[in-house]
C-alpha cells in the first residue's frame, strides 16, 4: 500500500534522512522504532504531506504522492495522529471530532462505530476537550483520525508522556483497529509496546534505517537492541 524509497530530507542543511526505504502492505501494522532524533517524525511528516523529501520517492497503492499537500494526501486515505496530543482545548470533544470530518473525508454515519472503540467519549461530548486527561485526549485524537474513515493510519508516539496503564488502553485500542483490518504505521521510543502489536519493525537511527525484520523474529533477537542502542557485537556504542 505504502512505498518509501530512498527518502532524503534536511532542515536546511541538517540531514535528517538518509535514503530511508520501508513498505507498508495493505493490512499491516509496521513500526519506525529508534531514539530520540532518529528522523521517526520527520518521516512521517513526509509520509502525510506536511514535508516534500529532498531526494525519493513516496507511492500509496502505485499512486506518487510525494508533491501533494497534506490535505490531498488526507483524502486518498492517509490519516495522521501527530506527536503530542494537539487537541483544540476550548472546543468540546464534540467540535474537536467534528474538525476531523471537516479536514479529512466527512462521514457522520461513521461516528457510531468510532465512538464504539472511545466508549467514555459518548458521555463528554459536550466538555471542553482541555478538561480531558492526557490519555482521553490521546483517544480523542485517535477518534477524530478514524472519523475521516482511513486506510493508513499514522500514529506518531502514541504512548509519549503516558502512565502505563493508559498506555496499555491506548494498544488494546489499536489491537482492535489491527484486527478490523485497518492498515497502521506506527512511530514509537519504546520498543517493548510495538513489538506485541506490530507485523514489521524498522529500526532507525540518525536518519537510516540499520534493522529491519519481522517482529516475531526480533523478538528474542540481541541485534535487535543493539541495533536500537547503537551498540555493536563487542558492547562498544556506536
Ligand atoms: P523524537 O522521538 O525526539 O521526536 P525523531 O526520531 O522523531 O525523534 P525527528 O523529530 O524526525 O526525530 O528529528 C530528526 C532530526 O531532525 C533531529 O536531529 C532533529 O533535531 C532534527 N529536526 C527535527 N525537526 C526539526 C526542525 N523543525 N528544524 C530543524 N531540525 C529539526
Amino acid at each position: 500500500m505504502l512505498e518509501v524509497s530512498d527518502i532524503w530530507f534536511s532542515y536546511r542543511r541538517v540531514p535528517a534522512l538518509r535514503g530511508i526505504s520501508f513498505d507498508v502492505r495493505e493490512s499491516e501494522v509496521v513500526a519506525l522504532v529508534g531514539p530520540n532524533g532518529a528522523g521517526k517524525s520527520t518521516t512521517m511528516k513526509v509520509v502525510s504531506g506536511l514535508l516534500s523529501a529532498d531526494q525519493g520517492a513516496v507511492h500509496l497503492d502505485g499512486r506518487d504522492i510525494d508533491r501533494q499537500s497534506p490535505e490531498q494526501v488526507a483524502r486518498l486515505g492517509v490519516s495522521l495522529v501527530p506527536e503530542g496530543r494537539h487537541v483544540f482545548t476550548r472546543l468540546s470533544v464534540r467540535e474537536n471530532l467534528e474538525l476531523g470530518t471537516v479536514m479529512g473525508r466527512a462521514d457522520f454515519d461513521h461516528w457510531d462505530g468510532v465512538l464504539d472503540h472511545f466508549p467514555f467519549l459518548r458521555g463528554r461530548l459536550d466538555t471542553p476537550a482541555g478538561k480531558l486527561s492526557g490519555g482521553e485526549q490521546q483517544q480523542l485524537v485517535i477518534a477524530r483520525a478514524l472519523l475521516t474513515r482511513p486506510r493508513l493510519l499514522l500514529l506518531d508516539e502514541p504512548s509519549l508522556g503516558l502512565g502505563p496503564k493508559i498506555v496499555d488502553l491506548i494498544y488494546d485500542i489499536l489491537a482492535v483497529l489491527r484486527a478490523s483490518g485497518l492498515t497502521l504505521l506506527i512511530v514509537e521510543q519504546s520498543l517493548d509496546r510495538v513489538l506485541d502489536v506490530a507485523d514489521r519493525i524498522y529500526v532507525m537511527r540518525s536518519g537510516e534505517i540499520v534493522l529491519s525484520g519481522r517482529s516475531t523474529d526480533l523478538k528474542e533477537s540481541a541485534g535487535l537492541r543493539q541495533a536500537y542502542f547503537g551498540i555493536d557485537a563487542a558492547g562498544a556504542v556506536a
